[in-house]
């Protein structure tokens, strides 16, 4: 009815209406879509902005763990500190840095056919070595030579997300067992373990921003709080979707869904 200005942004739906009537509804997002720009232009630049320093900070209190912490035992504790914090606000970086990609970057990602299940057989032998003395069972089932067209760092980032996670919530000697396979519909990652579980309530908010089922829990684990978050995106660019299934005390079921066509056959080895 109205006039609509130029650089509009708008969200059209058609619902049906009455019998045989539809209704077109049209919302204005403009604002919306600026203030999420800015929003996403902020947190990039200051993630940007904070990296140079952390990475010196983060330097020189490795330096000082090595050097200073051996000869004078009384410091030894408050650089630990130091560098465990240092470390900590790198990898939250990291991980934002890594979000702002996701969300600005071109829909499609790098369309290279990728061999998931060689990337999971690395995958499981670096989270048996973050397991160390935590003795998880780490076990991996892969289709042999099952690869999908993708982005192998973008691929590479959620499934070491959701390994991380299996191994951070699960109670030292759990069980953690890895699957990649295929049937007539798609292809699958799941990444099941024995752990804490997470309860009903929880599930259809994991994958917000820094949303946690138990901050005091997942700080001391080590979480950035975007892990899954990175995951919902990866699969969004990979045309895929993030099934979550979980009980408490029992364990979870995380599982990656890839559609047919972006399998691109079997190699031969
Ligand atoms: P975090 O860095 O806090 O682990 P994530 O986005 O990776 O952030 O996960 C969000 C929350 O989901 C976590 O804080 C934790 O409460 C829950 N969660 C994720 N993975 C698991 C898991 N395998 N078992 C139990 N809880 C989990």
């Amino acid at each position: 009815t109205s006039p609509v200005r130029r650089g509009t942004t708008l969200e059209v739906r058609l619902v049906p209406y009455g019998r045989d009537q539809r209704l077109l509804i049209a919302r204005d997002t403009t604002r919306t879509e600026r203030l999420e720009t800015m929003r996403r232009d902020f947190v990039s630049n200051v993630s940007h902005e904070l990296k140079t320093p952390l990475t010196v900070i983060y330097g020189v209190a490795d330096e000082m763990r090595d050097e200073l912490a051996a000869k004078e035992p009384e410091w030894a504790q408050p650089i630990q500190l130091l560098h465990e914090q240092a470390q900590r606000m790198q990898t939250l970086v990291q991980d934002l840095l890594m979000l702002s990609r996701l969300e600005t970057a071109a829909p499609s990602p790098e369309q290279w056919p990728v061999d998931v299940g060689n990337l999971l057989d690395k995958l499981c032998a670096e989270s048996r070595a973050l397991s160390g003395d935590r003795e998880h069972q780490i076990e991996l089932e892969a289709e042999p030579g099952l690869q999908i067209y993708g982005s192998e760092s973008e691929l590479r980032s959620a499934f070491s997300n959701l390994l991380s996670n299996a191994v951070r919530y699960t109670p030292d000697g759990g069980k953690i067992r890895v699957r990649w396979f295929s049937d007539a519909n798609g292809a699958y990652g799941v990444v099941e373990d024995t752990g804490i579980g997470i309860p009903q309530e929880h599930i259809n908010r994991l994958t917000e921003r820094f949303y946690r089922v138990d901050k005091g829990r997942s700080n001391a684990t080590g979480g950035t709080g975007l892990g899954l978050a990175i995951v919902k995106h990866v699969m969004q660019r990979h045309a895929g979707r993030l099934h979550i299934k979980s009980t408490p005390d029992k364990g979870s079921e995380f599982m990656l869904v890839f559609p047919r066509r972006v399998i691109s056959g079997r190699s031969i080895y």
